[in-house]
């Protein structure tokens, strides 16, 4: 007699290239294919569907995804009936380049389309697996995996920018804002912290320019920080990233109220020359972004401040260059993330001429970094002495509420709220003993 084929539950390996925002996406579109019974998948070896989230914000993400396909073509090949999925915002910028150059790649989901990925990957899969009935029997939602989540998870509450940054691909790509409903939003904070999550950031491309109707009111970025507070268990709640128009009285008195809502704000800048954040199209001048900090630093006792910069945009001069220096010795954030600018095809900038050359930008990146680590050295040495709290994201890794990574030798565990004296620091990192 014949013996029945074995049932093998199907695996998903997920690979997420580039910001938060893809990040969170991976997590949302592997959902589907959860309660279709796909557990996870380490490596590609052992999946038997891959799922690409790709990025576009920079040249060098979409470059690693179109490689990342390339490098897929002899694992697709050796099973015809693998699955590949291409998602985000480089299969929606390139979707159409991606289908003819790999045309072995199964669905090309644009970021625009993420809410309908649930119906589009159920045709991509219902046509795939009609070959392999025996093994649709494992498919039924029950089947699907109860993995825990990480200590902090991505709640992602708004999608798209109504902003249009010189600059940023990002509203081409990704569309208008649409904001998820509140009950959404608080279910799945309740599900990520039933399932082990200990902290919550909410994404969104201008995450404070939230609202939505709730109860027959208006709720705004505060008010969602208000209600995210009562999740029971969520010990700490952070957002990324907001924009400078949009933190305002509500936002802060929220921030400053909420037992959850962490002492830290990541504030974009991007230049401190009033003429490059004009063609920048930012819509705020360094004034404006001074009030914001200095409102924030009154509102939120303790409150650490961390920002992004762009070097050489076009015609950035020395003098707009020592502007965006001295404004920084001014502000004290804590950290910086720092970049060259880089044109983007399909940006309004992109069809300015990119008049900073390479060596200049290089001069005035390396300038900018030296400053950055001298005020990130400052900002941790100051808690030397100290005692923080911090939450364990590894054995001997965590972070504190302001966002600072710190280390410790002794026997942690992940999820757990510790005391920790602080020491010492390295340059990125507080070290100290267990309080
Ligand atoms: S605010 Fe500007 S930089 Fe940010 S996503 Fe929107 S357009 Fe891009």
């Amino acid at each position: 007699m014949d013996q029945p084929a074995e049932i093998r539950p199907m695996k998903l390996h997920t690979i997420a290239l580039g910001c938060q925002m893809s990040e969170a996406d991976a997590e949302e579109m592997s959902a589907p294919l959860a309660s279709r019974g796909f557990s996870r998948a380490e490596s590609p070896d052992e999946a038997d569907a891959i799922l690409i989230s790709t990025c576009t914000v920079r040249q060098h993400a979409e470059d690693r995804a179109i490689s990342l396909i390339g490098s897929l073509k002899p694992w697709k090949a050796a099973d015809p009936n693998r699955v590949l999925i291409v998602s985000g915002c480089a299969a929606e910028r390139a979707g159409d380049s991606i289908r003819r150059k790999f045309p072995y790649v199964d669905l090309v989901v644009g970021a625009k389309s993420i809410a309908r990925f649930p119906e589009l990957v159920r045709e991509a899969l219902d046509a795939r697996f009609d070959a392999l009935r025996e093994q649709r029997e494992s498919f039924a939602p029950e089947a699907a995996p109860t993995e825990a989540s990480p200590v902090s998870a991505y709640l992602t509450i708004m999608r798209g920018c109504n902003y249009s940054c010189s600059y940023c691909i990002v509203p081409s790509v990704r569309g208008r804002e649409l904001y998820r409903p509140v009950e959404d939003i608080l279910n799945e904070a309740r599900a990520k912290v039933a399932a082990g999550a200990k902290e919550i950031m909410l994404l969104g491309q201008t995450v404070n320019s939230y609202e939505s109707e709730h109860d027959g009111g208006k709720v705004g970025f505060g008010d969602l920080l208000r209600l995210m507070d009562q999740t029971p268990g969520l010990e700490r709640l952070r957002f990324m990233s907001p924009h400078p128009y949009y933190v305002d009285e509500r936002m802060l008195s929220a921030m400053a109220e909420c037992r959850a809502v962490c002492e830290h704000l990541h504030l974009p800048l991007q230049s401190a020359s009033a003429r490059v954040l004009k063609l920048m199209r930012r819509n705020y001048t360094p004034a404006a972004y001074l009030d914001k900090v200095r409102a924030a630093r009154s509102a939120v006792p303790g409150i650490v401040i961390s920002t992004d910069i762009i070097v050489g945009f076009p015609t950035e001069t020395e003098d707009d260059f020592q502007e965006t220096l001295d404004f920084l010795k001014e502000v004290r954030p804590a950290w910086a993330y720092c970049f060259k600018y880089s044109p983007r095809e399909g940006t309004r900038s992109a069809s300015w001429p990119d008049d900073v050359s390479r060596e200049v930008k290089e001069d005035r990146l390396g300038r900018l970094n030296r400053l950055m680590d001298e005020l990130t050295s400052k900002a941790l040495n100051a808690h030397i002495g100290r005692t923080v709290e911090v939450l364990c994201e590894e054995p001997g890794f965590g972070r504190t509420r302001q966002g600072f990574n710190a280390k410790w030798a002794g026997v942690t565990r992940p999820g757990e709220a510790v005391s920790l004296a602080v020491t010492g620091a390295t340059k990125r990192t507080l070290l100290g003993e267990i309080a």
